[in-house]
């Protein structure tokens, strides 16, 4: 821990090979090259290659560097990388050479195999390989490993398929730029030459004492507790909540700010959560390719911080049952590379206009992709937050703050829109749309999928899920909307009446994803039903929707997946899913079977003895009895639920890997688990303290 103060200016991006290190430190010629290859996706020649390659190991050097990585992001959800050192052949005076060359830059070849691909590297090539993503700048990371260059790369098959999140979010994003440019084009803008969706994504978290970490194999093991009773105090005295930051914790947010500002990423709030122990990160909102890196790297860097701190960081969605999950809200928006942000409604009439068209051609998107974009959030942990008993339901609907609904609303009832709730007036200048200021209304914290200001709040991620896969879907479906809408206007004689018409027609079309009230209610399930908005409660249900009919033509129009890339994305995704559960249940066995059952019958013998001692003394032992009785008719049940649960385990074990196994996981196997979970939990509650095998939901959540 370090005692110093530190000035932020000073060390912010020291790591980073940043624009200002590359224009320091390379020949004006190749600097000039490289942006243009940065800007304008140019290929860089392998003599540029070589030159940046050199440049940039002699830097890493100087940062104490002796590895260097290819870090990519595979399919499963963080981050992966092989380290090889800079050294090569040694000299005949006995000393070793430094080398990193462009083509050691460029590109590498990961041992491929032991990344899931869905069947594509048996379809197509064995091999895979990654490339350097030079739009994202290479770091250099310290830790136990000593200090390592990462290169942010893509990952893919030697025939090109992508095998990883960022290949498909990079094509993504051309997409999205390609057709927000025809938009405002529409709209008067010739000067722009790129629209780049921006993203900040907050970051929840929970930290627990290692020791007590340690002491429970479910921590270890799957991320989340799979038994556990709650504490006489959870969360309703909502007294954790933006509450004082105990020195722990606050000395290692200290230690995880300075780390991240190295690295260059710009954390920037950092609060309690709702739950105890829970708590949030969020950095500055940066390019989405960017923002996808830096979440992975924000993930790394809590959790090795809070093991230097002897704490651990859970990052799954769920830790403690009854008690709030952590989740990613992922802040999305789209600039110009004039700046100009799309979704902010702007100061002059024809902005609104434009912000109107925008907008309602979100809510086009987002209504008819809605089963898309849940899937897009569906990872194994965030099953116990979306659509389970204690959390929102999985249904997606936007909010739009009081004054957007009512335009909306006027021009779905009437026609028309005359006024807007701030102004009062028409200045628009076009027929009956008002004029917009930015929203004031009260923010919508249940809302999914929430409009705030100038930018939209995407709510369902998971917290240990990678954010690429929303911004991915997010970029493509409103990609489509606008060459939806760009099509019909760039054929318009009368604009104005044109653009008009197609914002009511959206707006009336689509106002049913609508939805400004409480969406945790009970009500608003109904209601959604009578919309006709999916509801789709658990990832084994949203995982079809990557393959459907729509899904692949939309994503084929626009390069960012192959049909045969969707096919092995949710092939994989049953795979995981498949996996987590096993993992899960297995865990919950080798417990039940090692440890608590062991233990209880160890307690019930004690309490056996004391019933008889107590009688032989010639005292009343009806209560030591009750008790004794209760215990072991709980014991029985848990022993009879742990029967079944390894005979259902054992049969999804057996099954062949796909859709058919993972349903069964989730249609039989997870409601064993929970057979298993309620007598061990209610053993909890009534056994001897002492006698407890494991730290308690009490022990983990107050004893940080
Ligand atoms: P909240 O009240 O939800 O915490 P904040 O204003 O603090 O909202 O912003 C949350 C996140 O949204 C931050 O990561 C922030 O950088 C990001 N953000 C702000 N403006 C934009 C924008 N225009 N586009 C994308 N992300 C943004
Ligand atoms: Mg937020």
């Amino acid at each position: 821990m370090s005692e110093k103060l530190v000035n932020i200016s000073e060390i912010f991006g020291e790591n980073v090979f940043d624009d200002a290190t590359m224009q320091e430190r390379l020949p004006k010629k190749v600097y000039k090259d490289l942006k243009k290859m940065i800007e304008e996706g140019k290929e860089l020649d392998l003599a540029t290659a070589d030159v940046i390659a050199h440049e940039m190991k002699e830097w890493a050097i100087e940062k104490g560097a002796t590895h260097y990585t290819h870090w990519f992001q595979p399919l499963t959800g963080t981050t992966a990388e092989k380290h090889d050192s800079f050294i090569s052949a040694p000299m005949e005076n006995g000393k070793v050479l430094m080398s990193f060359s462009g083509k050691e830059l460029i590109k590498g070849e990961p041992d491929a195999s032991s990344f899931p691909s869905g069947g594509l590297r048996a379809t197509f090539e064995a091999r895979g390989y990654t490339a350097w993503d030079c739009t994202s700048p290479a770091f250099v990371r310290k830790d136990a490993a000593g200090a390592t260059l990462c290169i942010p790369t893509a990952f893919c098959s030697y025939t090109g398929e992508a095998l990883d999140q960022k290949t498909p979010l990079l094509r993504s994003m051309e997409a999205i730029s390609e057709q927000s440019l025809r938009l405002i084009r529409l709209f008067g803008n010739t000067t722009a030459r790129k629209v780049t969706p921006s993203v900040g994504a907050e970051q929840e978290y929970f930290l627990v004492d290692a020791k007590k970490f340690h002491e429970r194999k479910d921590l270890i093991y799957t991320g989340r507790t799979l038994f556990g009773a709650m504490p006489p105090k959870g969360q309703e005295l909502d007294d954790h909540y933006f509450g004082t930051i105990r020195q722990r914790i606050a000395s290692f947010m200290k230690d995880v700010n300075e780390e991240l500002w190295k690295m260059g990423v710009t954390a920037k709030t950092q609060h309690n959560e709702v739950a105890p122990a829970q708590h949030e990160l969020a950095p500055i909102y940066a390019k989405a390719n960017v923002a996808v890196d830096h979440n992975q790297i924000v993930m790394q860097t809590l959790k090795r911080i809070a093991s230097e701190h002897g704490m651990k960081c859970l990052l799954h969605e769920k830790p403690f049952a009854g008690v709030n999950g952590s989740g990613k809200h992922n802040n999305w928006s789209l600039t110009t590379d004039e700046g100009k942000n799309l979704l902010d409604p702007g100061k002059t009439p024809h902005e609104n206009i434009q912000f109107l068209l925008v907008l309602t051609c979100i809510l086009k998107a987002v209504d008819e992709h809605a089963a898309l974009l849940r899937e897009s959030a569906a990872d194994p942990g965030n099953d116990h937050r979306l659509g389970a008993n204690e959390a929102p339901p999985a249904i997606i609907s936007v909010f739009l703050g009081e004054q957007l609904e009512d335009v909306l609303e006027q021009l779905v009832t009437t026609g028309e829109a005359t006024h807007s709730l701030n102004t009062g007036k028409l200045q628009t200048g076009v027929r009956t749309l008002p004029d917009l200021a930015k929203d004031t209304s009260d923010r919508n914290r249940t809302s999914p999928f929430a409009f705030t200001g100038n930018k939209f709040e995407f709510r369902m991620v998971g917290s240990r899920d990678s954010v690429a896969a929303s911004n991915i879907v997010l970029n493509t479906i409103v990609a489509d909307a606008f060459a939806g809408a760009c099509d019909i206007l760039e054929q318009a004689d009368d604009f104005p009446k044109a653009v008009h018409d197609l914002i009511k027609q959206y707006a009336t079309e689509h106002y049913r994803i609508v939805f400004n009230g409480n969406g945790y209610s009970d009500e608003w399930v109904e209601e959604a039903a009578r919309r006709g908005l999916p509801n789709i409660r658990s990832m084994v249900d949203a995982i079809p929707a990557l393959v459907d009919e729509g899904t692949v033509e939309l994503f084929e129009k626009y390069h960012v997946f192959t049909r045969a890339e969707l096919v092995s994305r949710a092939e994989i995704k049953y795979e995981n899913y498949a996996k987590a559960i096993n993992i899960e249940a297995r865990t919950m066995i080798d417990m039940a079977s090692k440890q608590f059952i062991p233990a209880v019958i160890k307690y019930t013998k004690t309490l056996a003895d004391t019933v008889n001692a107590v009688r032989e003394a010639g005292a009343d032992p009806s209560v030591q009895a009750a008790l004794l009785g209760e215990i072991s008719s709980l014991l029985a049940e848990t022993k009879r639920a742990l029967d079944v649960l390894v005979k259902v385990a054992d049969t999804a074990a057996g099954m062949d890997e796909g859709e058919a196994q993972a349903r069964y996981y989730h249609e039989e196997v997870f409601p064993a688990m929970e057979a298993l979970r309620a007598p061990v939990d209610r053993l909890e509650m009534i056994v001897d303290k002492e006698a407890w095998p494991m730290p308690s939901y009490g022990d983990l959540l107050f004893e940080v």
